[in-house]
């Protein structure tokens, strides 16, 4: 069992313990769940606990599935002078 298609790591084996057992006790879902624990501009971000950033997008470009999301809104909101509403517009998930 993997945690979705763009993060391919394996978190259990269904036919040695139950869903809810994996689910509680995965350390690769206990350490996503930690926010604390991102590392690089994630790591360090004011809106890292509140932020939807792609762990799967930051294990694609690094091996790292806790690295930084190298598709940060807020660094391209500030690069292209975009507010909260253009990003709406695009239909992007802001945190
Ligand atoms: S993706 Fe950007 S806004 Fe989100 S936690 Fe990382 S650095 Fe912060």
């Amino acid at each position: 069992m993997s945690i979705f298609t763009f993060l391919p790591i394996k978190i259990g084996n269904i036919r040695e313990k139950s869903i809810a057992e994996i689910w509680r006790n995965s350390e690769v879902l206990n350490s996503l769940r930690q926010r604390h624990n991102l590392k690089g501009e994630c790591g360090s971000c004011d809106y890292r606990m509140g932020c939807g950033d792609c762990r799967g997008r930051a294990y694609a470009c690094t091996d790292d599935y806790l690295e930084t999301d190298p598709v940060c809104l807020k660094n391209l909101m500030i690069a292209e002078k975009l507010s909260p509403v253009d990003i709406k517009r695009f239909g992007w998930c802001v945190g």
